[in-house]
């Protein structure tokens, strides 16, 4: 596998605009935590130093973005900036049909209305929260094929975020085909570290699928990082253009949900692209129930001028490399320090393994969700659970989900922090791991019906 050295990823850009940051003291911060119920999504944005919550929506936009919000054409129908946004879509991801919608689950709810029938079965690389719960939503139960080797948080598969081929072929004879309607494939796999999904497994994906009559519908919002993955570590990639293999993953797919608050440098948006008419003509029926009328789906003119921008810069080789070089030069870091994370590192995140890191808590104590408070006590760093919390309830027992991985995700947004922020979060989880026998686990006292883990509260044991 080849790595990212230092010189090649430096920031391929200067900075224009600056936000200035409040610090503060850790009198302020352990009261701040618990007024937010020791949730990270409960804080207040500006008593945050560093914010690692997520990088979704939170990316910095060019100038040449910014220019284009000034092009948006806010015409009700047929606004120019939507035939644009087609345009691009067509160029590069290859689908022939677009309806926007105002972020990724607004095409994932879509899609699931229109694909997935009550009884249904959609096998995935990994769920996704807001994907799976649109599946279950719409009647369908989601059926976990990843490869056993994205639940090992050590294991150094340079695609753990692969289909297990046969995981599919044994639901496929379980269920039969005639009740599975796609199955969802997410480039790259969030919730399994931003770990890729490799050009080879997605054709095979493909080749058995259509076997079998079943649609492949790609969940393409980190897919330009995918393709970058593939280009590092996929014999006969070196040489492609990220821009070329986006458009080789995509083609081995029916459509894609996208979330353009990710790959695509915008703040909000997003859209479903199709290459069959008859459920692109479904779509543009419920988009205008649910999002707004077909050529807008819930955003200004100027967002989706912002967002067909930000696919031709989001490609950009120097961007690529120099976006996933960051979050590889914080892994390098930590790992001289000892620290337990996901390894390797995937695209958007470091996710730091809490199970390991907190060994003396139970599972039900939320190790994860105990360390994201502790560092942003420790430090004003915000970061977020990604384990039991996330996971929610099996809607059948009612017991808990007990996810194998139990993490906490450090998220670097597109283009806002400088390599020293990246340094004080180092050394910020550095001082947690040196103080983690002290650490007391939470307790769970408020928990909402659905994707419990944006709103639920927690007190100190
Ligand atoms: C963020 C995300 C989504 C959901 O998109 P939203 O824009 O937040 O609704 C779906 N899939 C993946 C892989 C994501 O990262």
């Amino acid at each position: 596998m080849n790595s990212i050295k230092r010189r090649s990823w430096a920031e391929p850009f200067k900075i224009k605009v600056v936000e200035p940051l409040k610090m503060t003291t850790r009198e302020e911060r352990a009261n701040a935590l618990k007024e937010a119920g020791y949730n990270t999504f409960l804080l207040r944005s500006e008593d945050v130093y560093i914010d690692l919550l997520t990088d979704s929506g939170t990316n910095a936009m060019s100038d040449y973005q910014w220019a284009g919000m000034l092009l948006g054409d806010e015409a009700y129908a047929g606004s120019r900036n939507y035939y644009n946004l087609e345009a691009k879509v067509q160029e590069y991801y290859g689908y022939k049909y677009l309806v926007p919608t105002h972020q990724g689950r607004g095409a994932e709810h879509m899609i699931s209305q229109i694909l997935i029938k009550k009884g249904d079965f959609i096998p995935g690389n990994m769920y996704f929260t807001t994907t799976r719960l649109h599946q279950e939503l719409a009647g369908g139960t989601f059926v976990d094929v990843i490869i056993d080797e994205a639940h090992d948080p050590e294991n150094l598969h340079p695609f753990k975020g692969n289909i297990d081929l046969q995981k599919l072929e044994d639901l496929v004879k379980r269920v039969g085909a005639e009740r599975i309607p796609y199955i969802s494939v997410a480039a790259t796999v969030n919730m399994a570290g931003g770990q890729p999904i490799s050009m080879e497994n997605l054709r095979q994906v493909r080749a058995l699928c259509q076997k079998h009559s079943i649609r492949v519908i790609l969940d393409a919002t980190r897919a330009i990082e995918n393709a970058y993955f593939i280009k590092l570590r996929e014999k006969g990639y070196e040489s492609k253009s990220v821009k070329e293999i986006l458009k080789g993953l995509c083609s081995y797919s029916d459509g894609c949900t996208m979330s353009g608050k990710k790959d695509l440098l915008v703040n909000i948006g997003g859209f479903l692209a199709l290459n069959e008419w008859d459920i692109f003509e479904e779509a543009r029926n419920l988009v205008v129930v649910y999002e707004g009328l077909h050529t807008y789906g819930g955003l200004a003119g100027r967002d989706m001028e912002a967002m067909a921008r930000g696919i031709e810069e989001a490609v950009h080789e120097d961007h690529i490399r120099a976006r996933i070089g960051q979050v590889e030069y914080v892994g390098e870091k930590l790992k001289s320090a000892g620290i337990p994370f996901v390894q390797p590192v995937g695209g958007h995140a470091i996710f730091l393994d809490a199970k390991k890191f907190l060994p003396h808590l139970r599972q039900v104590e939320f190790p994860a969700q105990t360390l994201a408070a502790e560092l942003y006590e420790e430090s004003g760093i915000r970061s977020m659970e990604r384990g039991i919390v996330s996971a929610g309830r099996n809607k059948e027992t009612g017991d808990h989900y007990y996810p194998k991985l139990e993490l906490v995700r450090l998220t670097f947004p597109r283009r806002v922090y400088t390599q020293a922020h990246c340094d004080v979060t180092v050394e910020a989880v550095e001082e947690a791991y040196q103080q983690r026998e002290n650490i007391k686990g939470l307790n769970m006292v408020y928990e909402p019906k659905y994707l419990r883990f944006f709103q639920a509260r927690f007190e100190k044991l």
